[in-house]
């Protein structure tokens, strides 16, 4: 039996807005002391009333902008009616059958082929409170912090067109890349500002076999979401091809088991008892609003990939690479200031040895320190030959390090190349009396030699030799007759 697996996604992100959802609460509760960023509101207290937060309404529909999903003129909050100790009012306020972005599509680029993966809707709620479990000597409690609850969060849902578990986890990758860029999310999953429950089925390709829909939580990393769906495609299958029936159901990933397993039988809609939140007004938008929005919007990661190799002519790869995280993009524009002919320079400095810089420190661009016009400066260094590409490996670790800019190092530090040929034929001349041996092996044909001569003027110059010149000397000192 060949089978075809189907999944789609129902992404939870957490807004980047200063206050809460629906109260003035702080929503920069990450490291907070338990249940300090709380009000009535928040807390579910009777007769507390909410009131919408633009900001979040607003990052909403750039989302949705950026999904190319259509804004429809009016939409509304709803009540999700449920128990659970971590849900303070005892339903949630999310939004039902019309929410805020609707029949959109995520574009984006992967393994050099074109996706495109269709977006149901995009709706705006809020987060629950965040229970801690603990154990006191054999006793079991939970513990509520409060902090959490009612940080705005938008709940994207895919159309059901994703193949492989290995797709599922590009897709998301792809998405929170727009998030980023957007600014709307960090979007960190670890953190749980981004955090995805997987829907996966199977299907026979003839169609006589099309297995139940199966919803999987718990996952809090892009590998476990990939790990959770392997498992998943391999438990269906393996069921269905004995001829058992699979239930609808939901399931929790176990990350240490690498496992699923069954935690309850799928809820529907009816369970909710959904209706209109009585103390929020509707939602009604003009398309000058959303045109304001439109207008707000940053370039998008797929169309400044594409822009990146029209415009600098970069390959694929180099602009992926530069096109990655918004802030690298930025920094590489602001480095050119507008100099197409510098782009490819500037790119192998940034993917390079900033990017080597970057992984030994762990730190992001901007946690390096050095700005776009000094790694311009340090290119244009290189370029008029004022040093050479070992000095300027140095160079750009000291103006990490002391903020100063790269002309300056140099200076104070006498950094600049010797290209002086009186003074590199006395280094040359001198190298040679001291390494007859080497002298001996290059006059015998061991043309490895010279490598190892080179290197020992670069030596005696500390690095700052001009390596054309210095070779070029070397040679011919090596050819001249042996006296
Ligand atoms: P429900 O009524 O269970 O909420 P929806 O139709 O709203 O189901 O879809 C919820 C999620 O399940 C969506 O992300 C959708 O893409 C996905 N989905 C729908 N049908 C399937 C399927 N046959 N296999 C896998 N995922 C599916
Ligand atoms: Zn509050
Ligand atoms: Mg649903």
């Amino acid at each position: 039996m060949e089978f075809e697996t189907i999944i789609g996604l129902e992404v939870h992100a957490q807004l980047l807005t200063r206050s809460k959802m629906f109260c003035g609460c702080s929503a920069d509760y990450v490291g907070a002391e338990p249940n300090t960023h709380v009000c009535p509101v928040c807390l579910g207290l009777p007769g507390a009333l909410p009131v919408i937060n633009r900001q979040a309404v607003r990052y909403t529909i750039m989302t949705g902008l950026a999904l190319n999903c259509q804004i429809p003129a009016y939409s509304k909050f709803d009540r999700k009616n449920y128990m659970y100790p971590d849900l303070m009012k005892g339903y949630q306020i999310s939004q039902y059958d019309l929410p805020l972005c609707v029949n959109g599509y995520l574009e984006y680029e992967h393994d050099g082929v074109r996706k495109r993966v269709g977006i149901r809707r995009v709706h705006l709620e809020e987060d629950t409170a965040k229970l801690v479990h603990a154990n006191d000597g054999g006793v079991g409690y939970s513990l509520v912090d409060v902090n959490r609850a009612g940080v705005p969060l938008i709940e994207i849902v895919t159309e059901p067109d994703l193949r492989s578990p290995e797709e599922a986890r590009a897709f998301l990758m792809a998405l929170r890349q727009v998030l980023r860029y957007l600014g709307v999310s960090t979007a960190n999953m670890e953190e749980g500002a981004f955090r995805c429950d997987a829907n996966i089925s199977q299907r026979t390709r003839d169609g006589s076999i099309i297995g139940p829909k199966v919803e999987i939580k718990n996952m809090n990393s892009f590998r476990s979401v990939e790990r959770a769906l392997a498992y998943e495609v391999e438990r269906q299958r393996a069921a269905l091809q004995r001829g058992e029936q699979l239930i609808q159901e939901t399931r929790g990933w176990l990350e240490d088991q690498g496992m699923t397993v069954s935690q309850r039988t799928k809820e529907y809609a009816e369970d909710y008892r959904y209706f209109p939140e009585p103390d929020l007004p509707p939602l009604f938008l003009t398309e000058a609003e959303v045109a304001e929005i439109r207008a707000a919007m940053p370039e998008l990661p797929l169309a400044r990939w594409e822009r990146f190799q029209a415009e600098y002519g970069l390959s694929p790869q180099e602009s992926a690479l530069l096109t990655e995280e918004r802030e690298v993009a930025d920094f590489f524009e602001a480095c050119l200031q507008g100099d197409r002919q510098r782009a490819k320079a500037v790119a192998n400095w940034i993917t390079g040895p900033l990017f080597a810089l970057m992984r030994e420190r762990g730190l992001s661009l901007s946690g390096l320190g050095i700005r776009p016009e000094q790694l311009r400066q340090l290119v244009t260094l290189v370029e008029n030959g004022t040093i050479n590409a070992l000095t300027a490996k140095d160079v750009l670790e000291a103006v990490c390090a002391t903020g100063k800019d790269p002309e300056t190092i140099v200076a104070e530090q006498g950094l600049a190349q010797v290209s002086d040929v009186a003074q590199l034929r006395a280094v040359v001349q001198s190298v040679l009396e001291q390494n007859p041996k080497a002298v001996a092996d290059y006059r015998r044909g061991k043309s490895a030699a010279l490598g190892f001569l080179l290197g020992q003027v670069m030596k005696a110059l500390g690095g700052r030799a001009n390596p054309a010149v210095a070779r070029e000397l070397l040679e011919e000192a090596l050819q001249a007759p042996v006296d």
